[in-house]
């Protein structure tokens, strides 16, 4: 298969978000990141015109892929039909339940996703983490940046906070627009997840912590003192260790889910309200 992959006469499709990798030596520097073994669970989301897909079966035995697309699907299977290992699932990632494919087993997942739904894609995920090792993307290098982003910086929101929690976040490497057909308006940086077994930060109320982190930055510019009126009040935002004038752009993970641990404490139903 060439860097190009299977696919001949399909027409790219806007909104499935379709820009297929055709640079031979960034699919290579991807495969060498990822550095899939035989044995491992892989799930590739999106594999288009399998570019990276035919790179990856090379080096593993099996691979379960996710592709939305009915045409592209049937080009992948005529396409990989004799290399066996392929199992292609016509669907909708953002539907798709990942527990059934990993079995006993932790996914190791990864593409080069669609712009479009890639931060429904991320949260979908994550929301699945618990049987996931590992996953390796190609994303909008704004969207990287934004998961990846530090307290005070204009970047930082609720993506980079829930992505952080779960997992440590690695940038790899920078892709230009060019390394695609058809070319992006937009770069992109391939990063990796890993999520950890033993998250450094711990909340007891995991729903909770996911409300709350939600409330704050749906209210961005307010201060925790304004948005948590009627939940928290200064006492309890100060015994969480949060400055009541604070804004959600300032406060760590560590104090996110200290917040989250005082409004489990709180009394009556205002958590709900969350
Ligand atoms: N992996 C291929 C490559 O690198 O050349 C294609 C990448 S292209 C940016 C994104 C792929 O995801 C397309 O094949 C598109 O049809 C597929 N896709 C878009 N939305 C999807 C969804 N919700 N579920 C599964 N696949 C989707």
């Amino acid at each position: 298969m060439s860097a190009r992959g299977a696919g001949g006469g399909h027409h790219p499709r806007r909104r499935f978000g379709q820009h297929f990798l055709c640079d031979a030596a960034i699919i290579e520097r991807m495969v060498a990141a990822i550095a899939p073994r035989p044995g491992q669970a892989l799930v590739e989301i999106g594999p288009g015109r399998g570019a990276l897909t035919g790179a990856l079966l090379r080096r593993c035995e099996a691979l379960t892929a996710v592709e939305i697309d009915r045409d592209l699907c049937e080009h992948l299977h005529r396409d990989f039909a004799g290399a066996g290992g392929l199992r292609l699932i016509n669907g909708d990632a953002l539907r798709v339940d990942l527990r059934p494919i990993a079995g006993t087993r932790r996914l190791r997942v990864v593409g080069n996703l669609p712009y479009n739904v890639s931060t429904a894609l991320l949260f979908h995920l994550l929301a699945q983490a618990q049987c996931i090792d590992d996953m390796h993307f190609t994303l909008q290098r704004e969207v990287a940046e934004r998961i990846a982003a530090a307290p005070g910086s204009k970047r930082y929101g609720r993506l980079g906070v829930m992505i952080q929690f779960a997992c440590a976040v690695e940038r790899l490497f920078h892709v230009g627009a060019g390394a695609f057909r058809p070319r992006p308006k937009v770069d992109s940086t391939f990063l990796r997840l890993h999520v950890y077994r033993d998250p450094p930060v711990k909340v007891t109320d995991y729903a909770l912590f996911v409300r709350l982190v939600r409330h704050l930055f749906s209210r961005r510019r307010k201060t925790l003192r304004s948005s948590l009126r009627g939940c928290l009040d200064e006492r309890s935002i100060g015994a969480a260790g949060c400055d009541p004038a604070a804004r959600p752009e300032n406060l760590a993970i560590a104090d996110f889910a200290r917040l989250a641990e005082q409004a489990r404490g709180s009394a009556g139903p205002l958590p709900a309200r969350l």
